[in-house]
């Protein structure tokens, strides 16, 4: 007998085009896409606009954007196509999708027209509100319901039982009969609902697939009985907990100020760190290993291995693993990205210096953003910042003086040398020998001086980049400043 194919991993994102992405709302797009890119899978984008009174214009443009800048890429969408379009809910509609669906469940018996308004419901629910029961719309089924026709909701008629199933984050799962209930599958504009549309269309987009946020879980019971009465073979489901906002006690989410994905980009993180950071929130491969590149997490990444419980959105561990990626990209690439980070000061700096300067800055970035910061005294004269000496532990208890003469000392050690910065390195160590100074107050006192910075990489090296113009007119520079007012 012929062995049957396995069937092929097919995972889908679903947005539905409301705003920006935040990390919670993106994450949701990273674990189906490692799914899917682990088993040589396909990954589709499907846009979820059947409620147009929620939609953002310009949404669905950020959803693309959000992705293509962390590498997450779909192999079937709006735009891009597939053999399973129209890939946007709203068009899918329009080509009577739905409808079809919603007339097999209608000639069976399994759906009704539901013209009540929304003040007789909410009579109703008070009803079993007063009776002490939960409300359940399959208690108060129309005696005598209305042929439907379009324009009218229909109404879902379901045949409550108890459900048990597999998830494949959550494990086993079961919930009696009252999950279970009827509800709306196509509203009065025609739209279906979320509930309904996406289960016809993960279905004919043969999803194997459904992985997305624990707040679907509750309704489940309510989606398997929808497929019985579609007699269509659901999915594997895999829903993944909440991302929580930093306290650890709220879902993560825009109301509460949770930021676009896209704006750490504009914040100077690097795609890489991003991505990582967003696999690391309720995943682990129960290593030690902190950092994974995109490959790695494809290789790595297990639905089983996926917590629980809620993850926390921690920032400065994405400050942190931006550090480590700045580190562990490359000097080309880092300098590729760095483009829009450069101050105006760096725009006439050609690129073989302004690769030299990121080199030497490179290990103390944080952020691409801390660039300008970090870097801007290597494009032009910094202006003198007399707080840094004031604020220096030793260099505060000096005269302006003392100051001075140290400086003076320091030029003439420099001014003979070939500003490479081994002899610079040399230069600065015979220095510290012959006035017996510490090296906190003399090569601090130097680094102020030519770089009027809080920070600055190595002295040596930086004085050599500055190159010796530079660098003795600055000394020249401060040591005036300091003889002005002894
Ligand atoms: N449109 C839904 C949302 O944005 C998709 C949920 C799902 O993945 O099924 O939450």
């Amino acid at each position: 007998m012929p062995k049957s194919q396995p069937a092929k991993v097919r995972t889908r994102f679903a947005p539905s085009p409301t705003g920006f992405l935040h990390v919670g709302s993106v994450r949701a797009a990273l674990f189906p896409w490692l799914v899917a890119r682990q088993n040589n899978g396909r990954f589709v984008l499907r846009i979820e606009d059947t409620d147009q009174t929620r939609e953002v214009s310009g949404a669905t443009a950020i959803i693309r954007q959000t992705l293509e800048w962390l590498g997450i890429d779909w192999d079937e969408g709006p735009e891009k196509g597939g053999d399973f379009g129209p890939y946007v809910q709203s068009q899918r509609a329009k080509a009577g999708i739905y409808l079809n669906w919603a007339q097999k469940l209608i000639d069976k018996g399994l759906a009704y027209a539901d013209v009540r308004t929304p003040k007789e419901l909410e009579a109703l629910r008070e009803d079993a509100k007063q009776s002490q029961r939960p409300f359940l719309a399959r208690n108060y089924r129309p005696q005598q319901p209305t042929d439907w026709r379009p324009g009218m909701p229909l109404r879902f008629r379901c045949t409550p039982k108890a459900y048990s199933w597999h998830d494949l984050i959550m494990g086993d799962l079961l919930a009696g009969e009252a999950a279970v209930d009827d509800f709306i599958l196509l509203k009065s504009d025609g739209m279906p609902t979320y509930n309904f549309a996406h289960i016809v269309d993960d279905y004919e987009m043969r999803i194997s697939h459904v992985v997305r946020g624990s707040e679907y879980v509750s309704s489940m019971p309510k989606y398997l009985a929808l497929y019985e009465a579609l007699a269509i073979a659901p999915p594997l489901f895999a829903h993944a907990p909440h991302v929580m906002d930093a306290d650890g006690k709220k879902k993560l989410s825009k109301r509460d100020g949770a930021k676009s994905v896209l704006d750490y980009k504009s914040q100077g993180f690097l795609p890489e760190a991003m991505l990582n950071f967003l696999a690391s929130l309720g995943w682990n491969d129960g290593s030690e290993q902190e950092i994974f590149s995109a490959q790695e997490l494809i290789n790595k990444f297990k639905l089983e291995r996926v917590q629980k419980s809620g993850a926390r959105f921690d920032e400065n561990r994405l400050v942190w693993l931006n550090g480590q990626w700045i580190r562990r990209i490359g000097p080309d690439e880092l300098y590729q990205k760095s483009g829009p980070f450069w101050p105006a000061e760096a725009d006439r700096a050609n690129e073989a210096y302004k690769k030299q300067v990121l080199n030497l800055v490179g290990d103390r970035l944080k952020t691409l953003a801390d660039i300008p910061m970090m870097t801007r005294y290597f494009f032009s004269e910094p202006a003198p910042d007399l707080s840094l000496i004031k604020n220096h532990r030793q260099l505060k208890e000096l005269t302006n003086h003392q100051l001075a003469g140290l400086l003076e000392s320091a030029k003439s050690a420099l001014d003979t040398s070939n500003f490479t910065a081994d002899d610079l390195r040399s230069r600065l160590t015979g220095l510290l020998g012959n006035t017996g100074q510490k090296p906190a107050v003399l090569l601090g006192l130097i680094r102020i001086a030519v770089t009027w910075a809080p920070f600055s990489p190595e002295l040596a090296a930086t004085l050599s980049l500055l190159g010796k113009p530079a660098v003795i007119k600055r000394l020249d520079g401060a040591i005036s400043l300091f003889r002005q007012s002894p």
